[in-house]
């Protein structure tokens, strides 16, 4: 039993039905899918949510799919409260959203996979792919695994270390291509083309997408069927901010939460801003920018779907902030002081730009406040390596550890905000 009614172009409205299709065919805008929510009303509800699995499958329903084949222990990750920044920052109400211990591959992308793939299965696939900047091809390649499907995954050529073998592990194809992930993304539409591939970011793109809405639901269900006034996103190539948002308005109008009219705002690294700069100019056009950054994960000069980032954050009344590789760097460090998570550059992105947003009173210390963490730090050493400087070594002797103790109570500090 399935809700969904088809496909609807996001711009003209032309309909189709449920197929492996993402661009409409009358004016080239994108295709989402589209429920019958009133078929909903009474039998999509708290209680038969809470009632499934411990995974993002609970929010079944709400998905494009018959059938789910992989992401069983995907999702339901931790929504943690932020005793230490709010105290840090003067703030009621944090919460952590905390993806970087998402299953299996430690980042948000769990979400968007395990929709994508499982519908790739169900139209028939035997081989699906991806256009990434790392973590989209850890998660596909591991998840293809548990789908039975062959796989190819497609980076530019310069990612970390632990990106690259984040997805070797698991066996697929792996394709770096010089260039950045614009020309990879280019590239994967001939693909999937002259191939007639599922490559899950492109061609699957609007099933893709909705997987992103359980990163809101959980959110929602986790705050005790509330939603937070203030969320803060990254932005890559714009799926997920627009997603959570999507996510909490389909809760509004199932009657599962009051709406509080949420604001978001997204984050984007100084190096790549493109949404960010549109925001600030108040113009929608995306201008594509050439990415410089260390955030590489969110490296997205030419995103998809930044248009519907911006949509989202004018009518929700939110905003958006940068974050330059140094602050980034900082807030990764603040971060894992202060709460005990270590998070990759995007998540920094993301903290940083929340602090900015708190100093620069757009987002009211008295009201509840959500930060998306959407991947894991130990896949991007490199980003701190430098920051973190290398423990000296000594000799098994207490005397020279007791030398240590000493210097210690020096320099001692508490974790501060280098951005004040
Ligand atoms: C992909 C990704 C994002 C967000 O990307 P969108 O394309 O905007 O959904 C955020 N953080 C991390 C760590 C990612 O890998
Ligand atoms: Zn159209």
């Amino acid at each position: 039993m399935t809700y969904v009614k088809g496909l609807k172009c996001k711009e003209c409205g032309h309909r189709v039905p449920a197929t492996p299709v993402h661009v409409c065919e009358q004016c080239f805008g994108p295709y989402e899918v589209e429920y019958d929510y009133e078929a909903m009303k009474g039998k999509v509800t708290r209680e038969s949510i809470a009632a499934g699995p411990h995974s993002l499958w609970r929010y079944k329903d709400l998905l494009p799919v018959d059938v789910p084949r992989t992401g069983f222990n995907s999702g339901m990750t931790p929504l943690r409260r932020a005793p230490n920044l709010e105290k840090l920052l003067g703030c009621r109400e944090i919460w952590i959203k905390d993806d970087s211990c998402n299953y299996p591959t430690y980042s948000y992308k769990e979400r968007v996979v395990s929709v994508s793939i499982s519908k790739a299965v169900e139209f028939g696939f035997d081989t699906v792919g991806c256009a990434s900047t790392g973590n989209l091809a850890n998660s596909t390649a591991a998840h293809a695994v548990t789908a039975g499907v062959k796989c190819f995954v497609m980076i530019p050529h310069d990612l970390e270390q632990g990106k690259v073998l984040g997805s070797l592990i698991f066996g697929p194809t792996m394709v770096r291509i010089k260039g950045n992930y614009d020309d990879v993304n280019r590239l994967c539409t001939e693909i999937a083309d002259k191939y007639g591939w599922a490559i899950v970011n492109v061609n699957l793109r609007p099933y893709y997408t909705e997987g992103a809405k359980t990163f809101g639901f959980e959110i929602a269900e986790q705050l005790g069927w509330k939603l937070p006034q203030h969320t803060i996103s990254p932005t890559a190539g714009g799926t997920i901010l627009p997603k959570i948002y999507k996510g909490y308005q389909e809760f509004i109008e199932l009657g599962l939460v009051e709406d509080n009219k949420p604001k978001m705002y997204s984050a984007q690294a100084a190096g790549c801003n493109p949404v960010v700069t549109a925001i600030h100019k108040g113009s929608d056009i995306i201008e594509p920018q050439k990415p410089n950054t260390i955030a590489k994960s969110i490296a997205i000069g030419n995103p998809a779907d930044g248009y519907y980032v911006y949509n989202v954050i004018k009518d929700s009344g939110g905003w958006g902030e940068s974050a330059t590789d140094a602050e980034i760097v900082d807030a990764i460090r603040l971060l894992g002081k202060t709460e005990g998570i270590w998070t990759e550059p995007a998540g920094g992105t993301t903290l940083a730009v929340a602090i900015k947003l708190i100093q620069q009173g757009r987002i009211p210390k008295d009201e509840s406040i959500c930060i998306c963490i959407t991947g894991n730090g130990l896949k991007t050493l490199e980003t701190v390596q430098d920051a973190l400087p290398y423990p000296e070594v000594i000799n098994a002797k207490l005397n020279e550890f007791d030398a240590i103790i000493d210097r210690l109570g020096e320099t001692k500090s508490e974790p501060e905000l280098a951005t004040v």
